[in-house]
């Protein structure tokens, strides 16, 4: 008997439900780990208080003397919770946080010893981190890296540590984190789109970008999850038949969440109460054992750190209950994979949602401005949208015949389709005072303030509009947010600064009024952004075809996909809107490419070594088992004994030649690893392992699977589809 999947399974029909109690409520527990503004406003002076709001609200800077009060506050604070050590608190390249330890003790000379946390210790902290990836940035020789305090980011303790947000930059300058251009990016879609609000409300002096994520998930038992070499080492199932049951039945999704599931997420989300994460939703996803959790929507920077954060925590909760969670793409094949959607919105600091209709006409005509604005944003830099959300992990459902496709378009619904048609039509230059009655009642007028419940849903459409926010629902389920948020509010504010620059020039050049220019050049939009748009089925080949027509890209996969990131056109956005310089972009390049490459080389070393070292044996020992049975019966019964082998025999002949073909294939991809690995350029390189590695999987999995389903299963080493996705 195959012993470590069986024990597995033993130990996971062992794993009892935790019951998580609730004793406070949520309401009470919310924030309560956070250095947040109620608890500043309790422990800082008046001035240090105003001082971090400015930063907060202008991006100022905090003086020495000030952090030092901020500092001291915060470690009294964070003493009296039990706190004894903190740590800068950064997300470098690899996409995941990072942290290091320091204690607050310090020793004295007389033999005793306090704690200490002075300003300089907020502000900067230099950790030895020259094995982050830095794509070049940080040659050893001359620029070490720093990470610096981001107010913007609330501190907060987890455990026994107390963790400051910080940015991570070389000491050249360089960016060395997603959060740095994110940060940058947030900036410039603040002044492009306060300047443009201006506009409608001159009172309107600051524009945040709004994230609300969806983070889908696998919940795996512990025990079953540890039994598979590809899930421990990868983050996903490399082979494995799938289950006779699947999704097939719509069971799941929305079902009533099982027990286990639960108590996990009930610890989770005080977990995240206490840390300040505004989780609010769950429920059942449409696979087996796939889940979802969701805040209410926050100022962008600190939905990225909260989702950061969660995935780290998500994993820690769940070992407590015996569970591990599964934030890969693609975790199984034939079932759903996960995404996290990223519902995006514009807000000003006059509490307006730039992306929701309003009560007047005027309050409308704003809307549609910053609605036909993003839409021609992703219309003029769908690629770079794409290049955005590439990962080797997302590819598995990017292009793959499941949600969302490789191609960008915009979905927004029967409704606002007819308003941008009717837009179209406006006249070019000034309008009869007849015409801007008309527009203004018929039209923009005629925009149901809540548009929400009528926006239809289409599930297949990576760019949503869904009432008053754009869903970004390509985004991959253990990506960081940053990557995609930096490219979409760079887009937009370079579009929205166009925007102003066409508006002002046929306001002072042509003697339009300001509503009549908004028109005008919104005309043009629509005319431009056409391409962009569309309605139907986004997974059928149709789409696919009228697409091509269309001239948009269809990038598959990640070495394609990335290339927009390094195009000479969108290093100079990058640069234009101050949010990365060309070093930095093209380090993310590179960094991102040499990720795909590793990942693959390690897919393809485990698939390789279970398909060797699991699967073959396997095959091989049943086989003996036929083999002895046959001659068994030969002995039994002399030359007759085919009328009682001949099944046996046919299995011994099936299971061969299983095992030949994945000798065989194993054999190719080794080769072909091989070569690749001796290629100098990174580009062919990756090129390679995704068109001459990469397909070998498919044909190595598909042998072992069907030797999966001939072999007895008391032989078969790795646990099945049907005991990962089924033990709740
Ligand atoms: P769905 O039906 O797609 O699950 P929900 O209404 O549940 O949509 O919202 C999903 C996410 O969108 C939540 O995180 C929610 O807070 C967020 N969201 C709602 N309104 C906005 C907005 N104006 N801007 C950004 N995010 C928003
Ligand atoms: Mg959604």
């Amino acid at each position: 008997m195959s012993t470590l999947r069986f024990q597995a399974l033993k130990e996971s029909m062992l794993h009892r439900s935790l019951k998580v109690t609730e004793n406070e409520r949520r309401s009470v527990l919310f924030g309560e780990n956070v250095f947040n503004q109620t608890t500043m406003l309790q422990s800082l002076t008046k001035d240090a208080y105003n001082s971090v709001m400015d930063a907060i609200e202008n991006g100022s800077k905090i003086d020495r003397r000030i952090a030092d009060q901020i500092a001291s506050s915060m470690k009294d604070w964070a003493l009296a919770k039990g706190v004894t050590h903190y740590t800068h608190w950064f997300q470098p390249l690899t996409g995941a946080t990072a942290e290091k330890h320091d204690a607050f003790f310090e020793p004295l000379d007389n033999g005793q010893a306090i704690e200490k946390f002075g300003g300089g210790q907020l502000v900067q902290q230099e950790p030895d981190a020259s094995s982050f990836p830095h794509g070049g940035i940080r040659n050893t020789f001359e620029a070490r890296g720093y990470t610096a305090w981001d107010p913007t980011s609330p501190a907060f303790i987890y455990d026994t540590t107390l963790c400051i947000p910080t940015v991570f930059v070389a000491y050249t300058g360089e960016a060395l984190d997603y959060k740095t251009p994110l940060l940058r990016a947030l900036q410039s879609v603040d002044h492009a789109a306060t300047a443009v609000a201006k506009y409608f409300d001159k009172n309107v002096k600051k524009v945040n970008a709004s994230l609300g994520w969806e983070q889908e998930y696998f919940l795996i038992d512990s025990a079953l999850a540890a039994s598979r070499p590809d899930i421990v080492m990868t983050g996903r199932t490399l082979l494995g038949h799938s289950s006779a049951k699947g999704q097939q039945l719509d069971d799941h999704y929305f079902g009533s969440i099982p027990t286990r599931a639960l108590n996990f997420m009930k610890d989770l989300e005080v977990e995240c109460m206490l840390l300040g994460i505004p989780v609010k939703t769950r429920h059942n996803e449409v696979a087996p054992n796939q889940f979802e959790v969701a805040p209410v929507y926050e100022e962008t920077n600190l939905a990225v750190d909260h989702n950061s954060l969660l995935m780290d925590i998500m994993s820690k909760v769940a070992a407590r209950h015996n569970l591990k969670v599964l934030l890969h793409e693609k975790p199984f094949a034939g079932v759903n994979g996960s995404g996290k959607h990223n519902n995006w919105s514009l807000s000003t600091n006059t509490g307006v949602n730039l992306l929701s209709p309003g009560k007047t006409p005027m309050s409308n005509l704003q809307f549609l401005t910053f609605f036909i604005n993003t839409i021609k944003a992703i219309n003029d830099n769908e690629e770079l949208m794409r290049a955005g959300i590439a990962s080797a992990s997302n590819d598995h459902r990017l292009g793959a015949n499941e949600a969302p496709p490789a191609i960008m378009s915009v979905f927004i619904g029967e409704q606002l389709t007819a308003v941008l048609k009717e837009l179209e039509g406006v006249t070019d230059g000034k309008l009869s005072p007849q015409e801007k009655t008309d527009l203004k009642l018929n039209v923009v007028g005629k925009i149901p303030e809540i548009l929400l419940d009528n926006t239809d849903r289409n599930r297949t459409s990576p760019f949503a509009f869904t009432g008053n926010k754009f869903e970004f629902r390509a985004v991959g389920s253990k990506a960081n947010c940053a990557n995609p948020m930096t490219i979409l509010n760079t887009i937009v504010a370079k579009q929205l600064a166009d925007f102003k620059i066409e508006v002002d020039r046929l306001i002072d050049k042509k003697g339009l009024k300001k509503d009549e220019a908004v028109f005008n050049v919104l005309r043009e939009y629509i005319k431009k952004s056409k391409d962009i748009l569309f309605e139907g089925n986004g997974y059928s080949e149709e789409w696919e075809k009228e697409a091509k027509k269309r001239g948009l890209s269809n990038n598959k996969t990640t070495p394609e996909a990335l290339k927009a990131k390094i195009s000479k056109e969108n290093i100079a956005l990058f640069e234009k809107m101050g949010v990365m310089n060309e070093i930095e972009a093209k380090a993310r390049y590179e960094i991102e490419i040499e990720e795909y490459v590793m990942r693959i080389q390690i897919e393809g070393r485990v698939l390789g070594d279970i398909a060797r070292n699991h699967v073959i044996p396997t095959g091989i020992r049943y086989q003996n088992m036929l083999i002895n049975n046959v001659t068994g019966l030969k002995e039994l019964y002399g030359k007759d004994f085919k009328n009682y082998a001949k099944e046996q025999m046919e299995i011994i002949e099936e299971i061969s030649e299983y095992i030949g073909k994945i000798n065989t294939k194993v054999n190719e991809m080794t080769a072909e690893r091989r070569k690749a690995n001796k290629i100098e350029d990174l580009e062919k390189k990756a090129s390679d392992y995704c068109n001459k590695v990469k397909p070998l999987f498919d044909q190595i999995r598909y042998n072992c699977d069907k030797l999966e389903l001939l072999v007895d299963d008391e032989l078969w080493p790795l646990t099945k589809y049907r005991e990962l996705l089924f033990t709740r």
